[in-house]
């Protein structure tokens, strides 16, 4: 199995990314590090939480479109500035000293090119306003998004309703 990536839902396979189960775990983890590490917002933490969210229990994720994301349309544009910086960030191995195995720099490397780029790329149209509405309804009273954004202690990470992405 692997999870696909892409920018917008509909783009052709060619423009799309497979990235194994395991890649795709680490790198959803250090772009969470990365991006806890940056936040500077509650729109820019959401989409850090989110992020850390695509990791399930179970290890699987199939990939999501970057237009997918819970983007605030508000600040839309800071935001998606945001996410590139956050790519940069993981690129620079920002956090990756407070886990417990040492990232394969080499591997993940394209995978965070790709995801700069898409971020570069990403269009405030290619979004849809309502993903947030309905992403953040769904929660629970408890969820840490509703609740201040608590953190991680060891890792620094941004809690989901799950936990660190870190720690799972
Ligand atoms: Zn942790």
């Amino acid at each position: 199995m692997a999870a696909i990536f892409s920018i917008r839902r509909n783009d052709p396979p060619e423009e799309q990314v497979s990235i194994s189960d395991t890649g795709t775990n680490v790198l959803l983890t250090v772009l969470v590090l990365a991006g806890s590490a940056l936040a500077e917002t509650d729109s820019q933490r959401r989409l850090i939480v989110w992020l850390a969210e695509q990791k399930l229990n179970e290890g699987i994720c199939r990939g999501f479109s970057l237009a997918d994301m819970p983007w605030d349309a508000d600040s839309f544009e800071a935001d998606r500035q945001f996410m590139v910086r956050t790519a940069d960030a993981a690129s620079q191995k920002t956090g990756w000293q407070s886990l417990n195995y040492w990232p394969n720099a080499k591997a993940l490397m394209p995978m965070l090119g790709w995801f700069r780029k898409g971020f570069v790329r990403l269009k405030a149209a290619d979004t849809d306003p309502a993903v947030l509405t309905h992403w953040l309804s769904e929660m629970n009273d408890d969820d840490p998004v509703q609740c201040g954004f608590p953190r991680c202690r060891k890792h620094r990470a941004y809690l989901t309703w799950n936990g660190c992405i870190a720690c799972r």
